[in-house]
């Protein structure tokens, strides 16, 4: 895929979060740029649902702008750049404040996959203790390389991870497979918010849910399709009537 593609692309995973519920007037998502894997590329700071190509903005490791002329950058640009740092897997990176999640990050239940779609959540998500890192008194942002380097400490291998008292992480290889984590990580917090009402829960078991992540790995097209028509179709509706 060319650079151009990919900003394509992170520009596309910038408007379908925001379309899906994930991210609001805050949240980002990232891509590890092509060929230089030494750096990423995140938009400029402003609302994910703005961001168009010109926005984008190419960073290294230590989350320094290399161009930045003028532009603000994410105060938490540090989740990106210390994920990327530790976790030569990980292609693509999504945080966000998404609503339902909340809960589990404050009571310690685990978020665990309580349908085929979050098979990605394994075990339990892990959950970042920023005071654990900064003490009692931060803002609770990722604001310095070293609360980044904690929280990537905290997603470890996961895909997946919660940060109390504010928001959570998904990691993937790709866009497409990290925008579908941070959809479905949200649609599992609200279904399972739901079970507990009801009753005891039979979560998938570890072999469910590695199984069943594989399988929705190689489905990853298709919601990403459908995804894409919703923000073009979206685009059509608001532009102005020749
Ligand atoms: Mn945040």
């Amino acid at each position: 895929m060319s650079v151009e593609a990919l900003i394509d692309d992170l520009v596309s995973a910038n408007h379908i979060l925001y379309e899906q519920g994930v991210v609001d007037g805050f949240g980002h998502v990232s891509a590890r740029h092509e060929t230089n894997p030494a750096r990423f590329l995140l938009a400029r700071s402003m609302a994910p649902a703005l961001v168009a190509a010109e926005d984008i903005m190419e960073f290294d490791l230590e989350a320094n702008p290399i161009d930045p002329r003028g532009r603000r950058t994410y105060l938490e640009r540090f989740i990106h750049s210390e994920i990327y740092r530790t976790r030569p897997d990980v292609h693509a990176i999504v945080h966000s404040h998404s609503p339902s999640l909340i809960p589990f990050g404050v009571t310690g239940t685990p978020l665990r996959p309580i349908f085929h779609m979050t098979g990605f959540l394994g075990g339990a998500a892990p959950i970042f203790e920023i005071r654990e890192a900064g003490g009692p008194k931060t803002d609770m942002l990722i604001r310095t390389r070293e609360l980044g380097a904690a929280l990537a400490r905290t997603v470890g291998p996961a895909s997946f991870a919660l940060m109390r008292g504010h928001g959570s992480v998904a990691v993937g290889r790709s866009l497409k497979q990290v925008v579908f984590r941070a959809i479905y990580a949200e649609v599992n917090a609200r279904l399972q918010s739901e079970a507990m009402r009801l009753g005891d829960i039979t979560f998938l078991n570890d072999d469910e849910a590695a199984n069943a992540s594989l399988a929705n790995d190689n489905q990853l097209d298709r919601p990403w399709e459908l995804w894409i028509r919703g923000i073009r179709s979206r685009a059509r509706r608001s532009s102005p009537a020749q």
